[in-house]
């Protein structure tokens, strides 16, 4: 069954999407069947994965409305491994048109459900902000993974996305965990990145990856080419980072199956 990681963070411009990218891409790599759900009206990981977002006859908006069906709205990439559920700009609508309605908090999760035995991961790629989708991503996931971008402010606002998380998992889904954090865009040539680093390590008790995602501009340009960066540019220092990304998320995954499995021989 697969491990479903909501990638979250309400501020913007941090690396969620390059992430859900090109996570996505990397454990599809390493053979394991992937599924990158877009949940952001912005629709980038679906355009950074080769979608045409614009011709979409259906989309994550519709099948949230209830007008099409998960498998309508499937699509199988030209990438090995990788299949997506894309969205785009109408899906800024359904934040309105779920007011009222009845376990608007589940809807995803619902559809997800169906689908969840044939992948080994699912990645769900967040808006930048706490709304209602936001709140679907975190219902669907078994655990929320927070990029931060190596800068200043690096911890602003942190404390209400774990807050957020906390409330989701009292209220909605106690199953959810945090998967951790992962820094994006280090500039080693700065003393400010490492700063930010020390800075996170020392005041956030979360698992935080081994793995630090570099400024490379590689990443930036690979999404307008509709590659993730492990096509585009195999050698560059950020297709480097996230492979290394996508190796400890799965020996995390292994570890935790792995103790699952013990604690159910042992009973
Ligand atoms: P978010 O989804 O959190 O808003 P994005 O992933 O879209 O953030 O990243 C914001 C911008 O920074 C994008 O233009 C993206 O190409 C760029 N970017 C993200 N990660 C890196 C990186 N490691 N190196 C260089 N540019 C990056
Ligand atoms: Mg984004």
């Amino acid at each position: 069954m697969a491990r479903v990681i909501a990638i979250a963070n309400q501020k913007g411009g941090v690396g969620k999407t390059t992430t859900a990218i090109n996570l996505s891409a990397c454990l599809a790599e390493r053979n394991r069947k992937v599924l990158a759900i877009d949940i952001d009206p912005q629709g980038n990981t679906s355009s950074g994965l080769g979608i045409d977002k614009n011709k979409l006859k259906n989309s994550v908006y519709q099948m949230i409305i209830g007008e099409c069906t998960l498998e309508e709205c499937l699509v199988h990439t030209a990438i090995k491994n990788l299949d997506v559920l894309p969205s785009n700009v109408n899906l800024a609508g359904a934040e309105i048109e779920l007011i009222g309605i009845e376990g608007r908090e589940y809807i995803l999760k619902k559809e997800v459900d169906k689908i969840r035995d044939d992948y080994d991961f699912i990645l769900i790629d967040c808006p930048p902000s706490l709304n209602t989708l936001t709140v679907n991503a975190m219902t669907t996931a078994d655990t929320v993974l927070v990029p931060i971008q190596c800068e200043f402010y690096a911890l602003e606002g942190l404390t209400q996305l774990i807050h957020t998380i906390n409330l989701v998992k009292q209220r909605l889904n106690p199953r959810l965990e945090m998967e951790g954090v992962v820094f994006t865009m280090f500039d080693a040539r700065t003393n400010l990145s490492l700063q930010v680093v020390e800075n996170v390590k020392s005041n956030l008790k979360q698992n935080i990856y081994k793995t630090i995602i570099p400024r490379n501009v590689r990443l930036a340009e690979a999404p307008s080419h509709g590659l993730p960066i492990n096509l585009y540019d195999p050698k560059s220092a950020g297709a480097e980072g996230y492979r290394q990304l996508a190796i400890e998320v799965i020996e995390k995954d292994d570890a935790e199956m792995y103790e699952k499995n013990d604690i159910s021989e042992i009973k």
